[in-house]
């Protein structure tokens, strides 16, 4: 029985980290010194619990911070927070020792399955003293980057840009607003392009030196085990790119030619790409008041769990969308562990990003959800990225249904159709992205110019169609630059397309046996993080996306389905 009040309600008590310690320090030393296996077993859920307690503490703080960073007391909090956290690095290093080396290990096994000692064997792979300096740089270098991008803003049609109030002018109807918009954007780059350049370089060798200081082969190998990834290599990586080159790049460049000619231009330029109609993209009919019951109907219409988890959402106030001053900009999806209960903070804008917000967050929500209802250790309650992605977007397509209850009924077919095509004509960049910082970190000697190299052969390759209209910094390789996973979550990006190869494999059953699909997707919502990233494909039923043809089968019904709309919607 799981005691929640109202997220406003929930009490915050600062986490007593003294007292943490010798509980869970003194948890430890029962299962080092168990005589039996209940005691071991009773004895590590107890220090998982108080764990997990004190992190859903945290938790609360720091989403009171993103919800009035304004707060001077939640400020401190997540000062205080941070600093604690590296106090109980020991403290765990010591539970995972105890329970890899515990005598029950079979038996923990045997009840919890591999996953759980794996997670752990890696995470122990990872965790050194020598290391702890070089992670404070990469963290400071993290900071200077953010610092160094948000500080970019311009003037433009009388208001004040930064880049994301840029890009939404580059979804103008006015053609002349989006190349000027696009201009301007990137001047911004390129006005900022040295300093990114030198913080690259120096994160490039931070990591490397870490890597080395683990005994690594190189800092590939350390990006992929800090992701979890057990079950592939970069070579599988690069086979998945390949049929990412031969499936899905010519398909766009096919579709985005057909969009040149429903725009009416002569040939798609950058700054065209991201409208697909020339009277405007699809905007959703209104805001939180609007979506929020609709989103409610149609998780209710959906199936029984869904309708549950929504109810169980809006009753405890699970989610923050609206935009306010003051509030942290971006979105998000959490999860309160004590609680049992997801958290979606986001700040609605007016665009398909809001609809966005309450199928794929959502998504995330009601796999945590379920998950946590399902599993009998926190250690489970998510996968990994290329697990986790599936949920979130197989939501997003599991909600074509009632897409017009967010759009109005006149423009659900366009809106879909966007939907659809910006999930997969964005592969190929995503692909380029991870080509990209492969060869980088194979080749630490790669100079700045070398790196601009790299990123236009790939773009020839990955994206022939790409037209940056003559613009000379982008036309030769400065385009990387504004991908901000490369510099903060190195490695992490490749798992969207694998993801959503799987998403669109499963929606292609949907359109066969829509029964038959929910069932396979509750399956992966069920097994949280249980099992590996290929035992869960598979006891889904999905494919593996590495294997060769698997790409064609996930994606062929959708080029065929983007063609023959297309056509419709010219009419
Ligand atoms: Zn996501």
């Amino acid at each position: 029985m799981i005691s929640i009040k109202e997220f406003s309600q929930i009490e915050y008590l600062r986490p007593d980290v003294d007292a943490l310690q010798n509980q869970v320090g003194a948890q430890i030393s029962r299962l080092e010194s168990a005589s039996c296996y209940a005691e071991a077993r009773a004895a590590y859920l107890a220090a998982e619990n108080a764990m997990a307690e004190a992190f859903t503490m945290g938790t609360v703080a720091q989403i009171r911070n993103s919800l009035d960073t304004g707060d001077a007391f939640y400020d401190g909090e997540m000062k205080y927070i941070n600093l604690v956290k590296a106090r109980l690095i020991p403290l765990e290093k010591r539970g995972a020792d105890a329970l890899l080396s515990s005598r029950f290990r079979p038996d923990f096994e045997a009840e919890f399955g591999k996953q759980l000692l794996s997670g752990f064997e890696l995470k122990r792979k990872l965790q050194s003293e020598a290391v702890v300096p070089d992670r404070i740089t990469e963290g400071e270098l993290s900071m200077k980057y953010k610092k160094t991008a948000a500080g970019c803003k311009t003037e433009f049609m009388g208001e004040t840009c930064n880049f994301y109030g840029l890009m939404k002018h580059m979804e103008s109807t006015d053609r002349e607003i989006r190349k000027s918009a696009f201009l301007e954007w990137a001047k911004l780059y390129e006005g900022i392009s040295d300093k990114l350049d030198d913080l690259y370089d120096k994160l490039i060798s931070v990591r490397i030196d870490m890597a080395e200081k683990l005994g690594l082969s190189d800092y590939i190998e350390m990006a992929y085990l800090s992701m979890g990834r057990t079950d592939y290599t970069r070579d599988d990586t690069a086979a998945f790119r390949s049929q990412v080159r031969a499936v899905i790049v010519p398909a766009v460049a096919k579709l985005r030619k057909l969009q040149a000619k429903r725009l009416g231009v002569d040939s798609l330029k950058y700054y065209d790409e991201t409208l697909l109609f020339p009277e405007g993209n699809a905007d959703p009919i209104g805001g939180k008041d609007v979506l929020v019951p609709a989103a409610s109907g149609m998780y209710h219409e959906m199936s029984a769990e869904t309708g549950d988890f929504f109810d169980f959402m809006c009753k405890y106030e699970l989610f923050d969308l609206d935009t306010r001053p003051g509030k942290q900009l971006g979105g998000y999806c959490t999860a309160l562990y004590k609680y049992k209960a997801p958290y979606i903070f986001s700040n609605f804008n007016g665009t398909a990003a809001d609809v966005g917000v309450l199928t794929h967050e959502a998504g995330h929500a009601f796999a945590g959800y379920t998950a946590f209802r399902n599993q009998p250790t926190v250690r489970y309650l998510a996968s990994t990225n290329e697990i986790n992605e599936i949920e979130s977007m197989a939501m997003e397509h599991f909600a074509y249904p009632w897409i017009g209850d967010f759009f109005g009924t006149e423009k659900a077919e366009k809106a879909r159709y966007s939907h659809l095509f910006n999930a997969l004509a964005v592969i190929p960049y995503v692909a380029a992205v991870d080509e990209f910082q492969h060869l980088v970190f194979e080749h630490p000697e790669m100079s700045a110019a070398g790196r601009r190299d790299t990123w236009k052969r790939l773009e020839n390759e990955y994206m022939p169609w790409r037209d940056y209209d003559g613009v000379a910094f982008l036309e030769g390789g400065g385009f990387w630059m504004q991908k901000l996973h490369i510099f903060l979550h190195p490695f992490y990006y490749i798992d969207y397309a694998l993801a959503q190869t799987c998403a669109f494999e499963l929606y292609g059953m949907m359109k066969k046996n829509r029964q038959a699909a929910w069932a396979s997707y509750m399956k992966l919502c069920r097994s949280g993080g249980s099992l590996s990233y290929f035992e869960l494909l598979d006891f889904a039923g999905l494919r593996n996306p590495f294997l060769e043809g698997s790409v064609e089968n996930a994606v062929s019904h959708v080029i065929e389905e983007l063609s023959v709309s297309q056509r419709d919607l010219e009419v």
